[in-house]
């Protein structure tokens, strides 16, 4: 796809500049007449942004991908990388485990699970949420599930991530709203930033005690076993059910017959 005929300023002949390759970690390669002018369109690119996206797309970045551009990342100085719309999507418990082996940092991959959520920027898989029963048995059998994993990649642009993390969180509270869970829960180590949490509406409760991080079994290390932590929850208003309301199910054989009385249960 070519810009209109016109001479190129640098090189005085035919401009030329086209977009020859995209990779999945949002890099790519433009073709151009001269290098003069690949050097001043990946200026410009830089100096701004919106003007680059803009032009990526009149280059046909979107249309060559199916996947809508957020934004051109600067590349902290690795020239620019393209910053797709964020997706959430399914994700199977098999991939989700091997994505969490390889990318998170202090903790190994669940053993069990109640669902979870992949989150793509454009074709690259960024991170993952599994969700489970509470750890703490206090917790377990009251309508509540917990986020035991929200494991995000940090090999790619950092900028690919922003908002990751809490469109998984905000996610995580709507399907398990949507599984009628009256609560959400997770943990933090005290030592990392809730911000992704307070941006999808959890609350802070506080300092959750002196467990320690890893489970016995699974332990790597125990660099950060007794770091405390706090636990944020999301209070679920899940809806009552549709349709007309059904009488409670009872075992055929305890219905009286019409005209009976408690005598035909016991003859
Ligand atoms: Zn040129």
């Amino acid at each position: 796809m070519t810009q209109d005929a016109s001479t190129c300023p640098f090189c005085g002949e035919q401009e030329e500049l086209s977009l020859f390759e995209i990779w999945e970690d949002g890099n790519f390669q433009l073709s151009t007449c001269c290098v003069w002018l690949l050097e001043h369109i990946s200026a410009e690119i830089d100096a701004d942004p919106g003007w680059g996206r803009d032009l990526l797309r009149h280059l046909g970045a979107e249309d060559l991908t199916g996947h809508r551009l957020r934004r051109v990342s600067d590349g902290q100085g690795n020239g620019p990388v393209l910053d797709w719309q964020l997706r959430v999507r399914d994700v199977s418990f098999p991939v989700a485990r091997a994505f969490i082996g390889k990318h998170h940092e202090h903790v190994g991959a669940p053993h069990a699970w109640r669902f979870g959520a992949s989150i793509w920027n454009g074709p690259a898989l960024m991170g993952v949420v599994t969700v489970g029963n509470p750890v703490a048995p206090a917790l377990n059998g009251r309508g509540i599930v917990e986020v035991n994993r929200l494991c995000v990649r940090r090999d790619l642009d950092p900028m690919l991530r922003w908002n990751c993390c809490s469109m998984l969180y905000g996610h995580a509270a709507a399907e398990a709203e949507r599984r009628r869970f009256s609560r959400i829960i997770t943990y933090t180590r005290v030592d990392e930033d809730g911000t992704s949490l307070r941006a999808a509406g959890w609350v802070c409760e506080g300092p959750a005690g002196g467990r320690g991080w890893h489970s016995h079994r699974r332990a790597r290390s125990n660099r950060n076993a007794w770091i405390m932590k706090q636990r944020w929850s999301r209070t679920l208003h899940p809806k009552p059910l549709a349709g007309p309301c059904l009488p409670p199910p009872v075992a055929p054989g305890w219905l009286d017959p019409p005209g009976a009385g408690a005598s035909a249960l016991f003859p």
